[in-house]
């Protein structure tokens, strides 16, 4: 796992820090978007300004990318390794399940080519999809 970590934070050329180790951690560890309070919770140690530091930089490196969520603030998510500080490629379908509440990166499913009528140019889209996730459907 550290080395995991030390990687992730060489490959987009960032220096190891203790706030920085521990929040790619905590998103390795997690199999779902993290918002800034589960941060805070999690990471006692670091105070709301180093906690939402270490989250720019991250967005800005291509390290995190942001979910679209229906309900407060943003989440964040792990990006994939193509992703980079030029952009971020995370073209993918984000899913919130109605029993857990956790979102999640539906990695291999992408999100279909949109046309918009004439003179809209797309810059950005994001897909959410609610549903039932396939843990709480087994005990359902
Ligand atoms: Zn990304
Ligand atoms: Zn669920
Ligand atoms: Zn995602």
């Amino acid at each position: 796992m550290q080395e995991r970590v030390a990687h992730i934070l060489k490959h987009h050329q960032l220096r190891v820090t203790a706030c920085r180790k521990q929040v790619i951690t905590f998103f390795l560890t997690q199999r779902h978007a993290i918002g800034h309070a589960e941060l805070e919770q999690e990471l006692e140690d670091f105070d709301r300004v180093t906690i939402y530091r270490t989250l720019n930089t991250f967005l800005e490196k291509g390290i995190v990318h942001q979910v679209p969520d229906d309900v407060g603030g943003a989440k964040y998510a792990l990006c994939s390794d193509d992703c980079d500080e030029h952009a971020h490629q995370d073209n993918h379908v984000h899913f919130k399940c109605v029993e857990c509440h956790k979102l999640t990166c539906i990695e291999e499913v992408g999100i279909p080519t949109i046309t918009l009528p004439e003179g809209f140019v797309a810059m950005k889209a994001s897909l959410l999809i609610k549903g039932v996730c396939e843990t709480c459907g087994i005990t359902a």
